[in-house]
């Protein structure tokens, strides 16, 4: 089996968004997709473990934010990447109440969709849930991003609890073996040897840290190698401490 396969599948960027007892929970999803259309009915999968899961499955309801193709990443490090334990994720987020009363958040979204749960089909991890659209709105006439323009312009993974997550180790591996038979067959190239060590990825949510541009975000001027970030740097995407990061 090739891993890669997987990623020549095309999928959407979407902001699930749930309420129950006046407390919002909320995750980013790429799987998202009509199933039919007398009535419009949608299916998300949704990992056991998440919060969100428990709330949408007792809230009986649940809106899909389709988000815009340039939008601010911090979008999804927050709502991909961190726990609703440790962050209120919808502190900084724009939303208005749907029909269904759930929350729709506006925020880099180029449409939404407000649904209600018509079934739930147990697929093991995962429950797939089957809603019925009960409204929707058009908010943005700017393009949907889609999952494989966040995996090549954003370099960010899957979280493990995605239906499409696949290990790194397991991806680099084969990716490698790819290079390695691709270089059997190329006339060797010369390498940059201080650009090929100073790349340093977070394997949490593979944000790059390019050490080049710095991280205006976290203050860090440009020019900066990752040694000498300070030990608390954090990643400015899904806040993992210095050891997230890996050479690569
Ligand atoms: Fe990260």
């Amino acid at each position: 089996m090739k891993y890669k396969a997987f990623h020549k599948m095309s999928y959407g960027m979407y902001l699930v968004a749930t309420e129950l007892d006046g407390k919002k929970s909320g995750y980013i999803a790429n799987t998202a997709f009509q199933v039919t259309n007398s009535p419009e009915q949608v299916a998300i999968s949704c990992h056991k473990k998440n919060k969100t899961t428990a709330v949408i499955r007792e809230a009986g309801a649940f809106s899909v934010s389709i988000l815009k193709q340039d939008l601010d990443v911090k979008l999804i490090g927050n709502f991909g990447f961190m726990s609703g334990r440790d962050l209120d994720k919808f502190q900084d987020v724009k939303t208005q109440t749907a029909q269904t009363g759930m929350p729709i958040v506006l925020d880099e979204c180029v449409a939404w969709l407000d649904c209600e749960v018509r079934q739930a089909i147990d697929v093991g991890s995962h429950w797939l849930i089957i809603g019925e659209v009960v409204d929707s709105e058009v908010v943005l006439d700017e393009e949907p991003l889609t999952y494989q323009v966040y995996r090549d312009k954003y370099k960010m993974f899957s979280p493990k609890n995605s239906p499409t997550y696949i290990e790194q180790d397991a991806l680099q591996k084969e990716e490698a073996e790819a290079k390695a038979k691709a270089s059997d067959e190329e006339t060797p190239k010369e390498e940059d040897p201080a650009a090929e060590a100073s790349a340093h990825v977070c394997v949490i949510c593979g944000y790059h840290y390019n050490p080049e541009e710095g991280d205006p975000t976290r203050g860090i001027p440009p020019g900066t190698p990752f040694e000498d970030l300070p030990d608390d740097y954090k990643c400015p995407i899904c806040n993992a401490s210095k050891e997230y990061f890996k050479e690569v």
